[in-house]
């Protein structure tokens, strides 16, 4: 009988992408090995005292690469939290930040705890005392180390990790840049919240304005009516869900949660399911929708795009050779397995990765550290400058329509709109949006321009380790 084959860790199968790619590059000696291996992992076990005694939490901060600083990474508060796993997503933070272009390098953090098991003040002593733990060895600091809200984590821990920070450097004028992610009221940006998943809009708009693209998909068409399944409706999933159904006609028929998944056809009202998730803690009951126990098995039913924006390895040799999607974007890190993905790839199914699929939590992070820096919101300055120059361009037109009496009139709707000078909501999805179209034309060019490069993975790779090589090169290294 044959062995059962075995799927390797997440941390092996990060490495086993990047040797793929380093495989068609010409590094020389030794920076190839200095670029894949993790430079430093924090371990801290702290005890809190809760409920009457002392429990003891451990927690990791790993920092992958400095070729830039501060590194940067979110912090992740599951029970499956490990030194692989924190190794992996801090090795995908450099590919990621290189890839887009955000100025940092790779590092990310994970407390083992399932944060449902606490209520709020517990979570906050336990944040606080981890953030103090990680503050007081640099590895929170606005700049050498910043951290950002990832899986079990959102604005509310990060409003915590900075003002712990901030007690312990009160002098410290840039002390709101340690960490990103935080609520608008204490020092965080317009549209942070949302940013993953609206990057993951993004990067689907941008696919398919590549007919070439779609067609290696073996699809067609637009985004309009197509059917969509996702994986986890966290902060990730749910944004990435809302949008494509509320704004590109995206039809979600399928919500793969903890408890299960629902299914239908005519496609789920996302809003409706996220307001009965965060009420009844699982989709079990949801009335319009067919429920189905087994959520993971919902992964291999026929769709369009394949969403999964929960863990890392759901889709993995087990189940890869089943999955129907033509399109599977990465929205979570890591969901599809080293294994998987030259499964998926035999079959013609196009990846688009996770380092560049979920880069929009670091790229509108990154705005908000340069607000912090810069102590000024986006567009406080210009906005009214901008609405005055375009008022100037609309009465020119229509005092030159009048004394001509050319009849012209502007449409209510156009005046509105060219009137309004951009806000800082404006210019965070402005820069959110050419990000994630520049670096995916960075991809496309090596996917389409090398013979050797079949897929869009070994593509950011390529263009991501490139980045980091030259970094290291203009370093002396
Ligand atoms: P989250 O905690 O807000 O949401 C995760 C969701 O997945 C929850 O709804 C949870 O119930 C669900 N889930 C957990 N286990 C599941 C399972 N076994 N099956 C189905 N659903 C399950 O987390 P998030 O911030 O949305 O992060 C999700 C993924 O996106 C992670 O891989 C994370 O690393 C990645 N990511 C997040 C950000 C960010 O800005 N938050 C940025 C980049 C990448």
């Amino acid at each position: 009988m044959n062995a059962p084959i075995k799927e390797p860790s997440f941390r092996e199968s990060v490495d086993m992408m990047f040797n793929r790619a380093v495989s068609l590059m010409d590094l020389p000696p030794g920076l190839e090995e200095k670029i894949r291996v993790c430079n430093a992992t924090y371990t801290v076990r702290f005890g809190v005292r809760l409920r009457g005694q002392i429990h003891t939490f451990t927690g990791y901060r790993s920092v992958h690469s400095e070729h830039m600083e501060p590194v940067k990474g979110g912090i992740r508060y599951a029970m499956g939290v490990n030194q692989d796993e924190v190794e992996a997503l801090a090795a995908l933070m450099t590919y990621k930040c290189a890839l887009v272009e955000a100025p940092f390098g790779g590092s990310k953090g994970g407390l083992r705890i399932d944060p449902r098991e606490w209520d709020e003040h517990e979570l906050e002593l336990i944040t606080r005392r981890f953030a103090y733990e990680l503050a007081k060895r640099d590895l929170i600091h606005p700049s050498q180390n910043v951290p950002a809200p990832d899986m079990g984590t959102g604005e509310r821990e990060m409003a915590w990790i900075a003002d712990q920070y901030h007690r312990m450097n009160t002098t410290d004028i840039n002390a709101r840049a340690c960490v990103t992610g935080k609520p608008i009221n204490a020092g965080g940006i317009q549209g942070r919240t949302e940013a993953t998943g609206r990057g993951v809009q993004y990067a689907l708009q941008e696919f398919f304005r590549h007919p070439e693209d779609i067609k290696a998909a073996g699809m067609d068409g637009t985004l309009d009516g197509k059917r969509v399944i996702v994986q986890g409706l966290g902060n990730v999933g749910y944004h990435a869900a809302k949008f494509l159904s509320e704004e590109d006609g995206c039809v979600v028929t399928g919500v793969i949660e903890r408890d299960g998944a629902l299914v239908r056809d005519g496609g789920l009202d996302i809003d409706s399911v996220h307001h009965w998730i965060a009420n009844h803690g699982g989709v079990t009951g949801y009335p319009d929708a067919q429920h189905v126990s087994d959520g993971a098995g919902v992964l291999e039913n026929e769709c369009d795009i394949l969403i999964p924006a929960a863990l890392e390895g759901v889709i993995n040799i087990g189940n890869a050779d089943r999955i129907k999607a033509p399109v599977i974007i990465e929205a979570a890190n890591g969901p599809v397995t080293a294994g998987a993905d030259e499964v998926l790839r035999e079959k013609g199914c196009v990846i688009i990765p996770d380092m560049y699929a979920n880069a929009g939590g670091v790229t509108v992070s990154y705005f908000e550290w340069v607000k912090n820096l810069s102590h000024i919101r986006f567009g406080r300055m210009g906005r009214r400058q901008e609405e005055a120059r375009h008022q100037l361009i609309v009465d020119e037109l229509e005092q030159l329509s009048a004394d001509k009496d050319l009849g012209w009139t502007l449409t209510p709707g156009f005046k509105q709109k060219y009137l309004r000078g951009a806000g800082e909501l404006e210019l965070v999805r402005s820069g959110l949006d050419d990000t994630m179209r520049v670096a995916y034309q960075s991809m496309r060019e090596v996917w389409h321009g090398r013979s050797d490069v079949s897929d869009l993975r070994t593509a950011a790779y390529l263009v991501a380790i490139d980045k980091v090589a030259a970094s290291y090169r203009a370093l002396g290294l």
